[in-house]
């Protein structure tokens, strides 16, 4: 890549790493100072494979991630032939890098593993999977805590085969792929998901792999009859939940709900660094503490207006009636946003109502994440049209000529294309 600013707007720094089809480089926001990680993606090896529709799915996958062990995505940029994802930088690099050094003693290692746990549930709970969960992946801040990268690979429930509800491709990394997959018949991106946490927290404790053998083909049978050994030194409910983790059998493999009450996981409290009352609550929280009421960028800016002249109150009472009814989770943020969130997840969007005269309002519709097909199937064909007694005759008042009154509307689209 060319050294100097990207775009005017980054200092490119140093390689940090290479991935499967990226290349990460260390920036600079020049004017914030800010420290960012460029992930850069040659257009040119993508054409031709279905890798382009696996970019536009990781883009979409990681902005609609906001959780404390997640690396966030800033912004896209893209010109005629490369990509460029300026992502959170992890100042710690790769949690493997230390692991290489010597095994993490239990108390370290249970640290690192509650995060993962706590990103991981945050995800499945929203119907994506990461599927290539390995220490290469997990990145370290300054501050020590750990963040998940490499959405690249993970799917969303939506693309699940609606038949049996499994996931076909077969991908991941050898010595971290789950037995099931291995079969081929099929599998549930969840259980491989814990799989890989097992595999993990395995390589963290012991320093070494469970499955691991110079010949692939030994190595796979192996993991299929499910061959490993614990060393002596760990404790026994560390073998415990181990062998729970890495049972073969996807059905009784342990769940994400049951990790979080073994013993193991909650010896000495969880986020010891947070004090006794933190509450491991990756299910409903992370979404409001982060991110989403200071935003520096969002690629899914897509405003839709319209004029009303009801009042607040009745434009939300309206909203939060249809959204009811069509299973969309509506959140109040302020006495003028409601949050919208899409059955399953699918896409979370933001609704935003400003005075504009005395009698008028224009409510304004944001995407925030999520898959913006679901957002037009739900937003425009099914919740709109049940808000239509709010809208404003357009005959009197032009909706064009009230644009310029939101100031608040973020300027930057998703992808900027320029000639560089
Ligand atoms: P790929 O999707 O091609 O596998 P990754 O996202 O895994 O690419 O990145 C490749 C490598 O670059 C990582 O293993 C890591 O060493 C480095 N890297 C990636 N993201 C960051 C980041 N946010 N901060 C620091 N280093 C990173
Ligand atoms: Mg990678």
């Amino acid at each position: 890549m060319e050294k100097g600013a990207l775009f005017g707007k980054y200092e490119v720094g140093r390689l940090l790493g290479c991935g499967a089809f990226a290349k990460v480089y260390y920036g600079r926001n020049i004017q914030t100072g800010q420290s960012v990680a460029i992930k850069v993606i040659n257009k040119k090896k993508v054409v031709g494979t279905n890798l382009m529709s696996n970019i536009k799915r990781e883009i979409t996958i990681m902005a609609r991630l906001r959780h404390p062990n997640i690396v966030r995505l800033y912004e896209v940029l893209a010109c005629k032939s490369k990509i460029y994802f300026v992502i959170e930088f992890a100042k710690g690099g790769e949690l493997f890098a230390k692991v290489a050094k010597g095994r993490f003693s239990e108390d370290l290692s249970r640290k690192y593993f509650q995060q993962l746990i706590s990103a991981v549930g945050y995800c499945h709970f929203r119907g994506i999977y990461h599927r290539d969960l390995k220490p290469e992946n997990l990145l370290v801040d300054e501050n020590g805590s750990l963040k998940v990268t490499d959405f690249g690979l993970s799917a969303v429930k939506d693309q699940i085969r609606p038949e049996d509800g499994l996931l076909h491709t077969l991908c991941g990394t050898p010595a971290y792929v789950a037995p099931e997959i291995l079969s081929k018949k099929g599998y549930n991106g969840a259980t491989v998901d814990v799989w890989s946490c097992g595999i993990i927290l395995y390589v963290l404790t012991a320093g070494y792999l469970p499955f691991n053998d110079p010949n692939l083909m030994a190595m796979y049978k192996k993991i299929y009859k499910g061959e490993f050994r614990c060393p002596k030194w760990m404790s026994n409910d560390l073998k415990r939940l181990l062998g729970r983790l890495l049972e073969t059998n996807p059905k009784t493999r342990i769940t994400i709900d049951e990790i979080i009450h073994d013993p193991w996981f909650k010896k000495g409290g969880l986020f010891k660094d947070k004090g006794p009352e933190f509450e491991f609550q990756f299910y409903h929280d992370w979404l409001d503490l982060s991110g989403l009421f200071n935003e520096s960028y969002n690629p899914f800016v897509d405003g839709e207006k319209f004029l009303s002249d009801m009042t607040v109150d009745k434009i939300i009472a309206t909203i939060e009636e249809a959204a009811g009814e069509l299973n969309v989770k509506c959140r109040r943020r302020k006495d003028c946003v409601v949050d919208l969130e899409g059955p399953k997840g699918d896409f979370i969007a933001r609704v935003e109502i400003n005075q504009l005269t005395e009698e008028l309002v224009v409510v304004e519709v944001k995407i925030k994440g999520g898959e913006s097909a679901s957002y037009n199937k739900i937003w425009k064909k099914k919740l709109m049209p049940k808000l239509s007694g709010l809208i404003y005759d357009p005959k009197s008042q032009p909706a064009e000529e009230v644009d310029t009154t939101n100031d608040e509307v973020e300027a930057t689209p998703a992808v900027v294309s320029t000639d560089e």
